[in-house]
């Protein structure tokens, strides 16, 4: 009889472990034919045979006379001991309880020197349970000549290509669809394909590359990487802004953009509420968004940017000035906004949700929206933030958009600074 399981053999005189842990192993009990007993007589010695990865010729250890104990206490939870006098050692089972209570009944009757069908095996002849491999999930290329020519294995969860001056993500990569970790790192890539959005990606390592170049960013939008993606490595990307399409990853924990040429966040990075940790250290910025402060980042990084007090005059989002006459639906987007009421796609126009989750709020809490009053003050604190990395000499400054001139709300911010 052979069983598969989970096997630690432990030396009972050192009280040493042969293997850290349990590993994978076959076991056989048997007779041998071909012992002798002391007259040189033909005789019938129980024996067990054990198979491990590290010893697929097997070990055999005798068991007629030579059981030390059994512990079978735990059998019920597939755990038992068995302890041979001679080696002095443990072996500890782990197994599926019905087959592990069959292997010992099977010795028993193999001790009784009765006959069984499970004792038909020959143990000089047994060999391992042959253990289908397991599907490969994890692939690590370090050398050029180590990518595979032949593809990848579809069961792949986690990939990393790095440092091997890849110049593009091949189809094949884009096709992995139980990839969950990717790490580009260290390459030459100037584009992710669209094709990229379809994967459940959880973490995405693509630092030291060329995604500046194309600054292509279609890939973002893909339905899956948006509900999915938690941890974005895009440093040290010549990225001259900072791509949109992140602020619509629901699930980002981790976002790290250092070593590039940022020069300012967009109002709408508030739309990243699960955003944990930020590290934008060495860009452009030289701003914050005003209502930055309402996220619940935690490690912050804004070391070697450029903060100060003049104000870009370019901002994307400043439209005319149209405050005196807010139009019916900016008002009623307001008081959504308020008043906290809910909201869910679905329920309303896409456009009026990413207005609603974009659009800058002014201090007073009323959102803005086509307006060109912008103004920048030092901001006082960034009160959720557990560790902050900032060079201390500068201050952080934040950038504001007021709903009106008259706005009451311009009294109250706590940080504000006259030019
Ligand atoms: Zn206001």
């Amino acid at each position: 009889m052979k069983i598969l399981c989970e096997t630690v053999v432990q030396d009972r005189v050192t009280q040493r472990n042969r293997s850290p842990r349990y590993v994978k192993s076959t076991l056989a009990v048997g007779y041998n034919n071909s012992a002798k007993d002391v007259d040189g007589n033909n005789t019938r010695l129980l024996e067990i045979m054990h198979f491990t990865p590290q010893n697929q010729a097997g070990e055999r250890f005798k068991v007629t006379n030579n059981i030390d104990k059994i512990f079978s206490k735990f059998l019920r939870d597939g755990k038992v001991t068995i302890g041979f006098k001679e080696p002095a050692i443990n072996l500890m089972i782990n197994c599926d309880p019905i087959p592990l209570k069959g292997f010992l009944q099977t010795i028993k009757l193999g001790l009784e020197g009765k006959d069984s069908i499970n004792l038909r095996l020959n143990i000089a002849a047994a060999t391992a349970i042959l253990q289908r491999s397991k599907p490969q999930e994890k692939l690590t290329v370090l050398r050029r000549g180590d990518y595979p020519v032949k593809g990848f294995p579809r069961t792949l969860k986690s990939l990393k290509i790095s440092n091997i001056q890849l110049l593009k993500i091949t189809f094949d990569i884009c096709s992995l669809r139980n990839l969950t970790t990717l790490d580009l790192s260290d390459n030459q890539i100037s584009k992710v394909p669209r094709e990229m959005g379809r994967l459940p990606l959880v973490s995405f390592t693509i630092n030291n590359n060329q995604l500046g170049t194309i600054n292509n960013w279609e890939w973002l939008r893909g339905k899956e990487i948006r509900k999915s993606l938690r941890e974005l490595d895009l440093s040290a990307n010549e990225l001259n802004h900072f791509p949109l399409d992140i602020i619509r990853l629901e699930q980002l924990v981790g976002l790290k953009l250092s070593d590039n040429k940022i020069k300012r966040l967009p109002f709408g990075f508030r739309r990243l509420r699960n955003l944990r940790n930020l590290n934008i250290a060495s860009n452009l910025l030289t701003s914050l968004p005003s209502d930055f402060n309402q996220m619940r980042i935690v490690v912050l990084d804004l070391w070697g940017n450029k903060f100060g007090m003049k104000m870009e005059h370019n901002i994307s989002e400043a439209g005319t000035n149209k405050l005196n006459s807010a139009p019916l639906w900016l008002l009623a987007a307001r008081a959504v906004c308020q008043n906290k009421l809910p909201y869910s796609a679905g329920t309303i126009p896409w456009m009026l949700i990413d207005i609603l989750a974009e659009s800058p709020l002014c201090a007073c809490g009323k959102l803005c929206f086509d307006t060109t009053i912008y103004e920048r003050a030092v901001m006082a604190t960034l009160d959720n933030v557990k560790t902050l990395v900032s060079s201390r000499e500068h201050l952080i400054y934040a950038d504001i958009v007021l709903c009106g001139m008259s706005c009451g709300g311009r009294k109250q911010m706590l940080f504000y600074e006259q030019p």
